[in-house]
Formats: structure tokens, C-alpha cells, sequence
């Protein structure tokens, strides 16, 4: 037992106990909470904050990290990790002057609302000077952050994902352009379509939550220690391994919420997959946004618009909506569900186009913080990549270059970690049709051992691991994107009978 670790224990029970509390905040704004309540929750989030800010900034706690580094070999593997996580958090904290931070806090909180009116007015000029603001803004911190030669981008990256920088991500993205956008267009000329219409009509939403439910439990939510709530966006909020919650939302195209449960039950099984032992500490999450997403697309996608995963269920949605799908035969639901369709809306897209609207965002996003571009420019520039990848090109900003809200928050780096986790899913589900009969545990309606697999490998390792080092650790192999090209090209080159060059 380690003495400086002892005493640091109640300072990160407070800090974990903080931290709670303000996402169970945040979970209750998003749902429940009435529209007046904000002004005062806003105030008592912020004194949170603070009181977070202070535990962590503590000169006793700061002595005590140093004192636990230099005992390192008296730590075990869990406590080791903690004072890593908290040590990073520090440094993320104090490295800023408390004066800038504020004022970057206050910018941010107007920003959205800013971005918000620009985009539903659809006026890019509005937004441009606070987007400059918050431009600066966020290179300026990366830079007090920055280690010597490194790159700014780099810095944000890491917040996201370790592991992954810029030249890791070049060759990542420059892999999808070269191969994804000449099949995407070879799909598109062939001009072979899908019909999809029964996916759109009167879908009631108590049916669409009732069905939401039973898929949700079905691919392994536990309504025991998770509850799901409807808000504006779909998310998943976690506590700890006991509470863990998922939103959806309903429209009338029944895919939307269906797909949107199965997603956001794939993130809540990895947080209810961490051990009592992790969870409710510094490293009981996720370990970082890009396997958190891996997990999410993989239940949504790799298994969800797998034609097996329906073999035992359709029956069960047709007989919930008879009047809609009852004379859709299975094949041509599964074809409804992965029809691709290259649009504008980076959250509509389909599986296959997906990630090449990430890959616009990430090489605008390394224009912005490395090549110093000037942000009047951006909705043109935003425009011609959409004409090149896509073959589309939005004709106003708000359904181009306003349309997502990361960048008024000041998350430059994010993204990337969207398009990183389709392609862990892939390389994972390559090497775990190896170990198992994949399709055959799908078709027989029993994915424990998939679960199972996922659980063992990854979720209950927390932040212990990166998510470079799971991937290794689990496929023998160092990431490789071609494992997510080929999963791909030869998904939709057999459902639109197209070849790849
Ligand atoms: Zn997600």
C-alpha cells in the first residue's frame, strides 16, 4: 500500500463526485429538465466546476502526484493510470491562464447560441468572426500546451485520441480518398438504385419506442442499470457501471430512431462493460472518443445492417408495423437500410459515404490550425469538397459549412475520431471472423459471444490501455485502414454489383 496514493484517494472521490454531478446535469437538461430551470442550473454547474477546478489545481493534491510518481514502482498497474489521467488533467488545467480561460468559457457559451441563428438564418458572416475568435482561441492554448516541435493539430488530436497525429491520420484519410471516392463514384454511374420508400410513413411513436426497446435489450442493454430518455439529438450519458443512459428521437422515417438506439446501445454496453474495479475512477471510461465510436458503429452497422442480425427478427418488426413493411420481404428491407445515397448532412449519411464527410472536415480543420486559413473562405472551400468527394454541392451554408456544431464549441480534433472508429470496427470484425462463427451467431439471434468478445478485450480494460494499443493487443496488428476500405468496397460493390478497380 502506498502512503501518497492513500492520502490522494478522498481528493479523487470529490473529484469523481463533482464530475457526476455535472453530467447528471447535463443529462437532465437534455431531457427532462423544464425550459426555465437553466438560468439556475447554469450557476450551480459552474460553482461545480470551479470546485472540480480547485480539487484538481490543489497544491496538496499536486505534491501528492509528485510523491506518487516518484513511488511509481509501489502503485499497481490501476492506481498508476489514475495519477496519469489526473496529472494530464492538471496540466490541462493550469497550462491555460485562468484569466484567457474564462473568456474563452464565456466566448463558447455565446457561440453556439451565435452559430445556432446563423445557421438557421443562414448567414455565415454573422458567424465568421466569432469562429476566427474561437480560431485563435484554441491555437493559442494548444501552444502553452504544446511540447517542443510539436504541432498544434497534434496537441487537439491528443485530446481525442492518443496515439493518432497528424501523419498517422494522413495516411489514414489519404487511404479512404484514394480508394473510397473513385468507388463511391463508380457506384453512383453505375446507376443502379435502391428503393427505400417503406422506410418513410406513418410509423407511430410508441411503436417506434416499443420496437426501440426490444432492439435495444436484444443487442445487450440492461434496462437494470440503464434507462432511455427521447432528446433533441440522440446520446448516451454515463455515470458508472451501474447507470448508464441512452436518448433516441422519432420522426417518420422508422430507421432513424431504430438505427439511433442500436448506436447509442453499442456506447452504453462499453460503459456498462467496465469493472466494478474501474468504474467511478479516473480511468473508468471509455478510453477514448474513436474506440467509444468503434463500439457504437460496430452494433449499429457491422451488426445491425447485417443481413443476418434480421434472419431471427424481421418477423418481430413486421408484425409491430404490418401495414408498413408487411409485404417488404427481408432482402428488401436490407437493402432499404444500406441504401447509399451521397448527400450533404454529414448525420444522415449512410455508412459507405460517411466517412468521407469526416474526411472533408479533417483536412479543413488542418487548413485552419496549421495553414492559417482565412475563415471567410471556408463555406466555398467546404463547398468544392463536397463537389469532389460527393458529387454533391449545398447550394446554402446551413446545410454546408454550418451545419455541425463542434467547431462553436472550440472541438478542433474531434472529428477524425468518427471516421477512426468505423475503421477500428472493421479491423476488429475481420479478426474476430476468424475466431468465431460471426454471421452464424448473428443468424441464430445469439450475440453473447460477440458481447462477450468485445467485453473481454476491450471495455474492461478502460482507459488502461489506448485505443492503438487495444487494437494491437486484440488483432495482433497496428491499426490498418485497408481492413475498413475492403470491409467497405466489398459490402456495396455485392449490394449494387459493382466491382472495384
Ligand atoms: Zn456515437
Amino acid at each position: 500500500m502506498n502512503h501518497a496514493y492513500e492520502e490522494l484517494k478522498p481528493y479523487l472521490e470529490r473529484v469523481l463526485a463533482f464530475q457526476t454531478a455535472k453530467i447528471l446535469f447535463e443529462w437532465d437538461n437534455e431531457t427532462l429538465a423544464p425550459k426555465e430551470a437553466e438560468r439556475n442550473t447554469t450557476r450551480v454547474v459552474g460553482i461545480l466546476s470551479g470546485e472540480y477546478f480547485s480539487v484538481i489545481t490543489d497544491e496538496r493534491v499536486k505534491e501528492l502526484v509528485r510523491r506518487c510518481e516518484e513511488e511509481r514502482d509501489s502503485l499497481t498497474q490501476v492506481e498508476r493510470a489514475v495519477v496519469r489521467e489526473l496529472k494530464e488533467e492538471m496540466e490541462r488545467l493550469e497550462r491555460v491562464p485562468k484569466e484567457e480561460y474564462r473568456e474563452f468559457a464565456e466566448l463558447t457559451a455565446r457561440s453556439t447560441g451565435i452559430w445556432a441563428r446563423a445557421k438557421k438564418e443562414n448567414d455565415f458572416d454573422s458567424f465568421a468572426p466569432v469562429l476566427k475568435k474561437i480560431v485563435e482561441y484554441t491555437k493559442k492554448f494548444a501552444s502553452y500546451r504544446a511540447k517542443e516541435g510539436q504541432r498544434l493539430y497534434d496537441v487537439m488530436l491528443y485530446d481525442y485520441e492518443k496515439g493518432f497525429d497528424v501523419e498517422t491520420l494522413d495516411r489514414f484519410f489519404g487511404v479512404l480518398k484514394e480508394q473510397l471516392v473513385p468507388f463511391l463514384k463508380k457506384l453512383t454511374d453505375s446507376g443502379k438504385t435502391i428503393d427505400n420508400g417503406f422506410l418513410t410513413g406513418d410509423y407511430r411513436e410508441e411503436d417506434q419506442e416499443a420496437v426501440g426497446r426490444f432492439f435495444a435489450e436484444y443487442v445487450g442493454f440492461d434496462f437494470d442499470r440503464g434507462v432511455m430518455a427521447v432528446s433533441a439529438h440522440p446520446f448516451t450519458t454515463n455515470l458508472h457501471n451501474k447507470d448508464v443512459r441512452i436518448t433516441t428521437s422519432y420522426n417518420d422515417h422508422v430507421d432513424d430512431s431504430l438505427f439511433s438506439v442500436i448506436h447509442e446501445s453499442g456506447h452504453a454496453i462499453y460503459e456498462l462493460g467496465i469493472p466494478d474495479e474501474l468504474t467511478q475512477t479516473l480511468v473508468g471510461q471509455g478510453t477514448s472518443m474513436g474506440m467509444h465510436e468503434s463500439q457504437s458503429r460496430f452494433f449499429e452497422n457491422i451488426i445491425g445492417r447485417n443481413e443476418n442480425f434480421w434472419v431471427p427478427v424481421y418477423e418481430k418488426l413486421q408484425e409491430r408495423f404490418p401495414k408498413q413493411l408487411g409485404s417488404v420481404t427481408m432482402e428488401q428491407f436490407v437493402r432499404g437500410i444500406n441504401k447509399v445515397e451521397p448527400s450533404l448532412i454529414r448525420t444522415q449519411a449512410d455508412e459507405l459515404t460517411y466517412s468521407l464527410h469526416v474526411l472533408i472536415r479533417y483536412e479543413i480543420e488542418k487548413m485552419l490550425i496549421e495553414e492559417d486559413l482565412d475563415v471567410e473562405k471556408l463555406p466555398d472551400i467546404w463547398a468544392d469538397k463536397y463537389e469532389e468527394y460527393l458529387g454533391v454541392r449545398p447550394k446554402q451554408v446551413s446545410e454546408g459549412v454550418l451545419q455541425d456544431i463542434h467547431w462553436s464549441q472550440g472541438s478542433f480534433g474531434y472529428f477524425p475520431s468518427y471516421a477512426l472508429g468505423s475503421a477500428f470496427g472493421a479491423q476488429l470484425y475481420h479478426y474476430m471472423k476468424g475466431q468465431m462463427d460471426f454471421e452464424g451467431l448473428l443468424r441464430r439471434g445469439d450475440l453473447g459471444p460477440i458481447r462477450e468478445f468485445l467485453r473481454e478485450h476491450i471495455h474492461r480494460y478502460g482507459k488502461l490501455k489506448t485505443s492503438r494499443q487495444i487494437l494491437k493487443d486484440v488483432t495482433g496488428e497496428d491499426f490498418n485502414p485497408q481492413y475498413y476500405v475492403d470491409y467497405l468496397t466489398e459490402k456495396y460493390g455485392k449490394l449494387y454489383g459493382v466491382e472495384r478497380d
